[in-house]
C-alpha cells in the first residue's frame, strides 16, 4: 500500500445488517463476501443487539478489519442511529436526545442512519428519517444510504431496471442532506460517511421475488474511505482506534466504485507553512489554495459554506482565490456521483 498526499487510503462497507437482526446471512458468511470483494473494512451494525462482538467476531481477517457496533431504533421506531464502541445496547424506551446523548457520554461513535429517507413504493419497508435535529452528541451522518436511495428512486415503472441494475441506479446524497450537513459543519465538525444498509432483503416483483442487493453487489458499490497518517496496525485494538479517529475527525470521503475504483483521490489544503486534509483547518486564506486530484477525468463541483461556486471537467483540480468557511468537493461521472469528500476549515 503507497501513501497518497501524506496518508494511507483504507475503504470499507459501514452499516451491515446479519441474522442477529434483519439481515439474512450469518456474520461469517458475510465476512467472507467482503474479503472477496477487497474491502479493508467491515462496519457492522444490527438492530439492538451486540450480540456479534459478544461472540467475539471482532477482528482482523487477513488484513481485513472487522468491526461490530449495532443500530440503535426508539421505542416508536421514529430515529436509526448507528453507535459503535458503545459498552451496550441502551434502553429501547429512550429517545433519541437520551441515546444520543448516552453514547457520547460513554465516547462511543454515534451517526445518524438514513437521515432523510423517503419511500413511496414499497409498502412493508416504510421510511425511517431523522427527526430531532435538537439532539446533541453524534459525530457523523449517514449522507448515502445504498438502500435508501434506491427505494426512494422506485416507482412500479422502474422496478424492474432498478432491480437489474442496482449500482447503476445510484446518483448520490440528495440535495436536502447535502444541505443540511453544510449547514451542520458551518458551527461545528459532523463526518458524512456512506452506508450500504445492507441486508440481501428479497424484494417482490411481480410474481417473482429477487435479491435486490446481494451482499457481495453491495460491496461493491458505495465505500467510505478512511485516510490513516500510519498503515493500519495488526493489532485489533490499535486499528480499530486508527478506524475510529479518522471517521471522528473527517478524515473520509465516499465513493460510489461502479464508476471508478476512488483510493487515488485527493483533496487538500495548503500554503507555504501549512497542508491539510478534509477534517482539518487552515490558518489563513491569504497565498492558499485547495487541490483536489481524481483518479480519472470528471465534473468537480466545489463547494463553499454550501453554495456551488464553480463546477469544472477535469482531473486536476486547484483553486487559490480561498475565502474563509468551509470547502468541500464532489466528482461527478456525467449525472452519477462518484466521490464526495469532507470538509477543509479556511479560518
Ligand atoms: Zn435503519
Ligand atoms: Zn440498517
Amino acid at each position: 500500500m503507497k501513501k497518497i498526499a501524506g496518508y494511507y487510503n483504507y475503504s470499507g462497507a459501514v452499516h451491515i445488517h446479519t441474522t442477529e437482526s434483519d439481515g439474512t446471512k450469518p456474520i461469517e458468511e458475510v465476512i467472507a463476501i467482503g474479503k472477496s470483494a477487497g474491502l479493508d473494512f467491515m462496519m457492522f451494525a444490527d438492530h439492538m443487539t451486540l450480540s456479534n462482538r459478544e461472540n467475539g467476531h471482532e477482528g482482523i481477517y487477513d488484513k481485513m478489519l472487522v468491526v461490530i457496533g449495532y443500530e440503535h431504533n426508539d421505542e416508536a421506531d421514529t430515529h436509526h442511529y448507528l453507535l459503535f464502541e458503545s459498552p451496550k445496547v441502551y434502553p429501547n424506551e429512550m429517545t433519541a436526545k437520551e441515546y444520543v446523548k448516552a453514547g457520547a457520554d460513554d465516547n462511543a461513535l454515534g451517526i445518524l442512519a438514513h437521515p432523510d429517507e423517503i419511500r413511496n413504493s414499497l409498502k412493508d419497508y416504510p421510511p425511517y428519517p431523522w427527526h430531532d435535529w435538537t439532539a446533541e452528541g453524534y459525530q457523523g451522518i449517514e449522507l448515502w444510504n445504498q438502500m435508501s436511495e434506491w427505494m426512494e428512486k422506485l416507482t412500479h415503472m422502474n422496478k424492474l431496471q432498478m432491480s437489474l441494475s442496482p449500482r447503476k441506479s445510484m446518483v448520490g446524497p440528495t440535495d436536502r442532506i447535502l444541505k443540511k450537513w453544510d449547514e451542520l459543519n458551518m458551527t461545528k465538525k459532523i463526518v458524512g460517511i456512506a452506508g450500504v444498509d445492507a441486508h440481501e432483503f428479497p424484494v417482490k416483483i411481480g410474481p417473482i421475488t429477487i435479491k435486490i442487493f446481494p451482499y457481495k453487489v453491495h460491496f461493491r458499490c458505495l465505500r467510505t474511505h478512511v485516510l490513516l497518517p500510519d498503515k493500519m496496525s495488526s493489532d485489533l485494538e490499535i486499528a480499530k482506534k486508527q478506524l475510529y479517529s479518522a471517521i471522528r475527525d473527517c478524515r473520509c470521503y465516499i465513493s460510489n466504485i461502479r464508476w471508478g475504483n476512488a483510493d487515488k483521490f485527493e483533496f487538500y489544503a495548503e500554503n507555504s507553512m501549512e497542508k491539510v486534509i478534509s477534517g482539518g483547518q487552515l490558518s489563513t486564506a491569504k497565498e492558499s489554495r485547495l487541490v483536489a486530484k481524481l483518479p480519472s477525468k470528471a465534473t468537480l463541483k466545489l463547494v463553499h459554506n454550501g453554495d456551488y461556486i464553480l463546477e469544472s471537467e477535469t482531473a486536476n483540480f486547484e483553486y487559490s482565490q480561498l475565502q474563509s468557511g468551509i470547502y468541500r468537493v464532489e466528482a461527478w461521472k456525467g449525472n452519477r456521483g462518484w466521490i464526495f469528500s469532507n470538509h477543509i476549515k479556511i479560518l
